[in-house]
């Protein structure tokens, strides 16, 4: 009997994030590993459907870069990256769109095996996110690598009237040459939030949060403010793949999303903790001061 009453009290404290965040997008990033792990990726898209069924918005944006990589490996195309970018010439740009599409349809159609209702938006088809040709880094064209130069939100908000679950892969459409782009899925989830007017970004990720020494866990920062991350940027101590995270983080909050969060997904409902508790598990990036750690109700 004492059990069944604990599961009701853990359903009614949930009722004030519920109401808060009815009707509110939330846009969820979901790359790294945890993505080609089945167990986390079933996790991960559970939580997405129930956040979905007591009437939130989830938007879902992936990653694919690994899984990329390993597929023109498998072709013996050659990476190359520059600063981090993806030089993306003609096949492998071909390849991407593929790999992508391929990632995309396969969570769709998890999303719908569990019950939930979801769309493929394909960001270079659709339209629903133009960009424009990213200029050469160190002096050498990275080719078709994007930068978001706007994200057609109408599609989307009927998608969520709908109480549809977009499904949006890493790729946009040029402009200027009516070409497909490869663009960094952390930033196209910051360029959807700031669109759609998304009351959090959530980026999962194969670790815990901002670290600020990758080896030990101990030193997970779990509130950090705008300021904080400049100089966290600035030291070094934000390296490799935390960068365009943290910018995409950056870029919402000045977009006016009020919170976003960096999570591991590896931990068991990281999303339904993050949003139904006020125990905040990763780490949370906020424009100013204030508030605490886990943020609460009112710090939505
Ligand atoms: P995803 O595939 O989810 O985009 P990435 O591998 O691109 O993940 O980025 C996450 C990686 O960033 C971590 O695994 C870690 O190696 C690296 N990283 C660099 N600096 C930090 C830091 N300060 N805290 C946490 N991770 C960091
Ligand atoms: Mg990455």
């Amino acid at each position: 009997m004492e059990d069944i009453i604990k599961k009701a009290d853990v359903l009614i404290e949930a009722l004030p994030y519920i109401q808060s965040f009815y009707d509110k997008p939330i846009v969820i990033k979901y790359g790294g590993a945890g993505m080609t792990d089945a167990a986390i990726r079933r996790n991960v898209l559970e939580d997405i459907v129930f956040m979905s069924y007591v009437g939130m918005c989830p938007i879902l944006v992936h990653g694919g870069g690994p899984t990329l990589s390993k597929k023109l490996k498998d072709l013996g195309v050659g990476t190359k990256f520059v600063q981090g970018f993806r030089v993306t010439d003609e096949k492998t740009m071909q390849i991407a769109e593929e790999e992508f599409m391929r990632i995309n349809t396969e969570i769709v159609r998890e999303i719908k095996s569990l019950g939930g209702s979801a769309m493929s938006l394909n960001g270079d088809e659709d339209g629903v996110i133009e960009v424009q040709k990213h200029g050469p880094i160190d002096g050498e064209d990275v080719g078709y690598v994007g930068d978001i130069t706007k994200v057609n939100a109408d599609v989307l908000q009927k998608m969520l009237v709908g109480d549809i679950i977009p499904v949006i892969p890493p790729l946009g459409f040029g402009t200027n040459d009516d070409h497909a782009y490869n663009i960094n899925a952390d930033q196209v989830a910051a360029e959807v939030a700031s669109a759609i007017g998304a009351l959090k970004l959530v980026v999962l990720t194969n670790v815990q949060g901002i670290l600020r020494n990758l080896d030990n866990p101990d030193t997970l920062l779990s509130h950090v403010t705008l300021a904080e991350v400049d100089t966290l940027m600035k030291s070094g101590v934000i390296a490799g793949g935390m960068i365009p995270k943290v910018k995409a983080c950056i870029k919402a909050l000045e977009g006016g999303v009020p919170k976003t969060h960096i999570l591991d997904a590896k931990i068991p409902h990281a999303l339904l903790l993050e949003i139904f508790t006020d125990k905040g598990i990763g780490t949370e990036i906020v424009s100013s001061g204030g508030g605490s750690a886990s943020g609460g109700i009112n710090g939505v």
